[in-house]
């Protein structure tokens, strides 16, 4: 295989990050799995999902790669160069190379400064500019955004929420980071508002060749947005590959559940729909063998004991045992039912 000559603009391999449970008693200390071996690649100008229910662990993975928690273990990498946790140079230098665009962004922006002075934080801090350039900065960013100049000298309550969403995304734009993470930016946002934002961040990542992360728990927005999508559920990826394949063809049954449910309404379908039953299990205690075998209309004897193991494809991937790998000794024939 040919060594690739430009690094990925994110690699995440095996991340793990458990959140102990606090509580007394003398039994094992018990924790939340948040994210228990994940691994995906995302290039340079691409829009890559991860999608899944509320509590599957998508924004934990976020939190680590931009830096605000720090995984128990695995390895995220930036244009090949690991980040690292600590407050080094170099360290400091990887995560300004991240930004993140948060769900609600009235609470992420500072109430008592103006929207000038927040685009032009990160720029002082970050040195090497002038008083003048950095103004001339500013007024970019707010027409990169559609924002006009004079939204500089106002406060945040005083724009509409795609308006405060479109300010966020210019002060994660403000160090020209070659990676964004958006977790969740549109789902607090007016249906009409979305598609707009959705726009936005489209012609900004293909402009400044940007890779995207798209976090969301609804597929039929990563369908429109992105080119890839990994599925989660409780920690774990189920399922990977090009959003086309994945959302015409899922292998697994919880994607196809969650793809059903994006569907637009319509009473005639409604039987041959998929459907998940219940409620996603504590990730304190998962369910013993694949993690969704509760909840799973097509398990088999072998889903409550042994976890599947991933089985890659051409362009992507599964864990699930109807999908086994070719080499497995768990095969159609001999898994039972
Ligand atoms: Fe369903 Fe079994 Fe596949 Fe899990 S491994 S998704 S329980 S069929």
């Amino acid at each position: 295989m040919k060594a690739r000559l430009v690094p990925p603009i994110l690699e995440v391999r095996d991340l793990r990050k458990f959140f102990p449970v606090p509580g007394g008693g003398f039994g094992p200390r018990q924790a939340v799995r948040a994210i228990d071996g994940v691994s995906f690649t995302v290039e340079r100008g691409q829009s890559y999902g991860l999608v899944g229910e509320s509590g599957c662990g998508k924004s934990t993975v976020a939190r680590c790669i931009v830096g605000l928690l720090t995984p128990d273990s695995g390895r995220i990498t930036v244009e090949g160069e690991a980040l690292t946790t600590g407050r080094s140079a170099r360290g400091r230098r990887l995560h300004r190379s991240v930004q993140m665009v948060f769900q609600d962004p009235f609470s992420s922006l500072n109430p008592r400064l103006a929207i000038g002075t927040t685009l032009a934080e990160p720029l002082a801090i970050a040195g090497g500019l002038s008083r003048a350039q950095i103004r001339a900065r500013v007024a970019e960013l707010l027409r990169e955004v559609g924002l006009p100049e004079n939204a500089a000298a106002k406060f945040p309550h005083e724009f509409s929420g795609g308006q405060r969403q479109r300010i966020s995304i210019a002060r994660a734009l403000a160090l020209r980071p070659p990676l964004i993470v958006a977790d969740e930016p549109v789902s607090a946002l007016d249906v009409s508002v979305q598609a707009q934002i959705l726009l936005l961040l489209d012609g900004l990542r293909i402009e400044h060749d940007l890779g995207l992360l798209f976090i969301s728990h609804d597929l039929a927005v990563v369908r429109n947005f992105c080119q890839r999508v990994a599925v989660m559920y409780l920690g774990r990826i189920v399922e990977e590959g090009p959003v086309e394949r994945v959302f015409a063809d899922p292998k697994h049954p919880y994607t196809l559940a969650l793809r059903d449910s994006s569907l637009p309404p319509d009473p005639a379908a409604r039987d041959r729909l998929a459907r998940i039953e219940g409620e996603m299990p504590s990730a304190i205690d998962p369910p013993k063998g694949c993690h969704f075998h509760p909840r799973c209309p097509r398990r088999m004897p072998i889903c409550s004991v042994e976890a599947p193991a991933w089985t890659p494809f051409a362009d992507g991937g599964v864990a699930c045992h109807l999908h086994p790998p070719p080499d497995a000794t768990v095969t159609p024939a001999n898994r039972g039912t």
